[in-house]
């Protein structure tokens, strides 16, 4: 016998607001169970010998899971909460409380589809029934003017046949309750997984972290509510967005939106009402723009499926990529000896945050200087970002390494340049790379141009207390 109930599986989309999979389940009418399954194969070594998933992106993980089960406790439910494989945990789960169906928000790529289809196989034999739901977009997958497979290649069609022909669904609110079986029916929920237990040491507080990016849904509204009203930074964002220092030239809201703990569509509701309360600008418009690029990398992933993750991407590009894992280390590293490339490796590392602008640059320099294999870029992205989100890393990778779908044939950045438009004092580089903090003015980005009195001055050796640029940098010039 089955009882009226269904597990809801929460995986990227860790939040009660505008959450599509858990108002299904609401509106059933069945009794919920609430489940996050925390997946080794998250956190295994990649073939760089890294974690998949490193320190920063667990930590915030384990905060968003934390937040998510004091949120549904206040709705009168509990998480809870799995280690191990979710097609076989959840199965497990779902015999032992006799539940009826299974619910859970569609992903696009392959590991999770594969995840997907082992379960919805597993439960088919148990007669369980596998309720999928779109949800991770701000455009509804439904609502696109083409089928995918005719999803356009090139980014500009795309917006402007969406923001012509289609429109934003409308946001569902938090629930008020959510039915649970009670404890005394599921007597242990489970406890929630220290960062040891990942065996990931917990970083040294630096001085110099990001805003306290801290994981989970309340955390990520209160960063909409002093980004857009608090701090009425939204009406500068144009300006802004190609910052590199502090935290608030731009949203940060993309670690929120890569977990789910904030919807796209609750952004897009409080920018229209920013519009209508306080000011409609370029800038309101560009922060929606962006989300639009959000959304064209998931269509592609699903489009073209696992091609984004070959080296040949979709383009199919024949594999002429270089190898050398030296260099390569010394990229991750940050120890390139170009101080702008450092500078944002360096704050990825410390961190898990890099500015868009910093992203581009590092990731041109890996693969247009150094000509390296793209893939390694992205997975130590992977990796390191708190904000990964596998569509938008490897979409964006692709981009920049020329194998994506880019009219443009040629996405070089002139590093030198890039740093004298966006980092002209080199305050940027002095914060991150405090070896060379003595060096004034733009002269901190070469300071292979500066000679050996003058360096040693200020206690510089390079080739010792900083490394000699591993390119020259008079390309640039
Ligand atoms: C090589 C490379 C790798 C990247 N990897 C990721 C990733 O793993 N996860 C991720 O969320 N973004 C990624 N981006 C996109 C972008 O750098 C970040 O979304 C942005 O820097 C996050 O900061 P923010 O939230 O303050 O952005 P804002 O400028 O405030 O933008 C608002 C939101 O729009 C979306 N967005 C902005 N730019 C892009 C973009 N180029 N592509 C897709 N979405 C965008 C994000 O969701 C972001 O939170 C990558 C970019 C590059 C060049």
């Amino acid at each position: 016998m089955k009882f009226n109930r269904v597990i809801v599986w929460f995986r990227n989309d860790l939040r009660v607001r505008d959450n599509v999979t858990l108002s299904k389940a609401i509106q059933s009418g069945k009794e919920i169970l609430p489940v996050y399954c925390f997946d080794p194969r998250m956190f295994e070594q990649t073939e760089l010998g890294i974690p998949k998933t490193g320190l920063h992106r667990t930590r915030f993980l384990v905060e968003a899971v934390t937040d998510l089960r004091e949120n549904l406790r206040e709705l009168g439910a509990e998480l809870i909460i799995l280690e191990g494989k979710p097609e076989e945990e959840l199965l497990q789960l779902a015999e032992k409380y006799e539940v009826e169906a299974i619910y859970f928000s569609k992903e696009v790529t392959s590991e999770e589809r594969n995840v997907d289809n082992s379960l919805e196989s597993a439960a088919w034999t148990k007669g369980i029934v596998t309720e999928s739901f779109w949800q991770s977009t701000l455009y509804h997958l439904d609502d696109l003017p083409f089928p995918i497979n005719q999803l356009p290649e090139v980014f500009t069609q795309f917006r402007k046949s969406v923001e012509k022909m289609s429109e934003v669904r409308a946001e569902i609110p938090s629930p008020l309750t959510v039915s649970y079986p009670g404890t005394e029916v599921i007597f242990s929920a489970g406890d929630i997984p220290e960062l040891s237990q990942f065996g990931l040491e917990e970083a040294k507080q630096t001085s110099r972290s990001v805003i306290g990016l801290v994981g989970g849904e309340r955390a990520g509204l209160r960063r909409l509510q002093s980004y857009f009203w608090d701090d009425d930074l939204l009406k500068n964002y144009k300006q802004t967005r190609n910052g590199l220092l502090g935290t608030d030239f731009s949203s940060r809201f993309s670690a929120w939106l890569a977990l789910g703990c904030l919807s796209p569509r609750t952004i897009y509701y409080e920018v229209k009402r920013y519009e209508k309360e306080r000011k409609k600008n370029d800038s309101t418009y560009w922060l929606i723009f962006e989300l639009l690029w959000r959304d064209y990398f998931r269509f592609i992933c699903k489009k073209h499926g696992d091609q984004v993750f070959h080296i040949s991407g979709i383009k199919n590009q024949v594999d002429s990529w270089n190898r050398d894992q030296e260099q390569f280390a010394l990229w991750c590293e940050g120890k390139t000896g170009i101080p702008f490339v450092d500078a944002n490796m360096r704050e990825l590392n410390q961190s898990g945050f890099m500015s868009n602008r910093g992203r581009q640059n590092v990731a041109s320099f890996l693969v247009n200087d150094l000509g390296i294999d793209w893939t390694w870029g992205a997975s130590y992205f992977e990796s390191k970002l708190i904000d990964y989100d596998v569509c938008s890393n490897w979409g964006n990778w692709m981009y920049v390494a020329g194998v994506g779908n880019d009219p443009r044939e040629n996405r070089y950045f002139n590093i030198l340049n890039q740093a004298k438009n966006y980092d002209k004092n080199g305050d940027f580089v002095r914060a991150w790379i405090p070896e060379l903090a003595a060096i004034k003015g733009f002269d901190i980005h070469q300071p292979e141009e500066l000679n050996s009195s003058e360096l040693k001055k200020m206690k510089i050796e390079l080739g010792k207390t900083y490394p000699h640029a591993m390119i020259e940098m008079k390309k640039w010039a």
